[in-house]
């Protein structure tokens, strides 16, 4: 369960100048020369499906399960909202099974932080509450364009009722908010059925669609690429950051703040060593041993074969609208000023982005 702080004076001047309602004029600079960054947040552990790589849905997850408390949340996302860009709740679990899963949205809009969730869609709220909550984005687990070849990595899923809710939300939305996207895992089963996948999510009333690669694991065929299509971009990766490395971690279901979503789970309890050892996230937020931490995401040892090194180059959005195609691209170009130094980070960074015209 999520601790709330208990005496903040105990803080040094820098954290409590980040607490709405107590901010000093030195407090609300410091805080604006910051760099905002991704926030992770796991509402839970716990998913009715069985996805052959998750340590969730194979129950190889050595923590215990539950659910995050929702007032321990929003006294630790109101401290932290200066510094967080967005919010995105992910993780190990399923994030709308969670009982109060439409508050932790509003919450969070309410502080005018936008909210996306990766679903695997199993268990959509009705769409009229889904789109009062100020929910921004959607991610929608869809790695198949029939039932059969969906659930063969979303093992339990039933693709005619994801669609059916996915469809009634892309209706009864005004306009594109929230954004609707399909998140499809791509390997060698399915790679051939890609413009189908376009045209599923077109006529399911999406934005777009998210391709990755789904992990040569799925394949047991170790040192081979799983896919064709992404092969050429997967010879020529070289020693990449992991994405992590500009987030602000994760912040499990028990409130404890993660490096990344998956390091502790692939050797050892790493981030339990360092980070985890303050019950407090917004102190571990804050600790210098968390910020070195970060900027090493991607170099550790377990890091090896991890696709999060990779993510630019192993992922492709495909955009139906040539108005989001140019407002995604200035918006990663504005958030990642660093990149004008250095082409490549950059050629990679907006190459990830394309706009179907079809
Ligand atoms: S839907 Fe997500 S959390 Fe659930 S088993 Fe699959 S990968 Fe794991
Ligand atoms: S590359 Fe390393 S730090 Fe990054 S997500 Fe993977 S395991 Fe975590």
């Amino acid at each position: 369960m999520l601790k709330a702080r208990p005496n903040q004076s105990d803080y040094p001047r820098s954290h409590t100048d980040r607490v709405p309602g107590r901010t000093s004029l030195a407090g609300r600079l410091t805080a604006s020369l910051e760099t905002k960054a991704w926030l992770n947040v796991e509402l839970t552990n716990v998913c009715d499906l069985h996805c052959p790589l998750c340590i969730t849905g194979t129950g190889r997850n050595p923590e215990p399960q539950g659910f995050m408390d929702f007032d321990a949340y929003r006294t630790w996302l109101r401290a932290v909202a200066p510094r967080v860009e967005a919010v995105r709740f992910l993780g190990n679990g399923e994030p709308t099974l969670h009982p109060r899963f439409l508050d932790f949205i509003a919450e969070t809009a309410a502080l005018g932080l936008p909210v996306q969730v990766g679903t695997n869609g199993m268990h959509l709220p009705p769409a009229k509450a889904l789109l009062a909550s100020g929910l921004s984005a959607l991610y929608l687990d869809v790695d198949g364009v029939t039932p059969e070849q969906h659930s063969l990595y979303r093992r339990g899923a039933e693709l005619t009722h994801i669609l059916s809710s996915a469809k009634s939300l892309a209706a009864a939305r005004p306009g594109r908010r929230p954004e609707l996207y399909f998140l499809t895992l791509l390997g060698r089963h399915n790679e051939e059925q890609r413009p189908q996948f376009l045209e599923l999510a077109r006529t399911t009333g999406m934005d777009g669609i998210v391709f990755q690669l789904l992990a040569d694991e799925f394949y047991a065929q170790e040192g081979q690429t799983s896919s064709r299509w992404f092969g050429r971009r997967h010879e020529r990766l070289a020693e990449q950051d992991c994405v992590w490395r500009s987030s602000l971690g994760m912040l499990n279901w028990r409130g404890e703040l993660q490096l990344c979503q998956m390091g502790p789970y692939k050797q050892g309890c790493f981030t339990k060593h360092h980070a985890f050892a303050n019950p407090d996230p917004l102190v571990t937020l804050h600790s210098a041993e968390f910020r070195d931490l970060t900027n090493r995401c991607g170099s550790f040892p377990f890091c090896r074969g991890c696709q999060c090194r990779s993510f630019e180059r192993l992922s492709e959005t495909v955009l139906f609208s040539k108005r989001l195609f140019l407002r995604k691209g200035l918006e990663k170009l504005l958030r990642n000023p660093g990149v004008y130094l250095l082409p490549s980070r950059l050629f990679s960074m907006l190459r990830q982005y394309r706009w179907d015209r079809s």
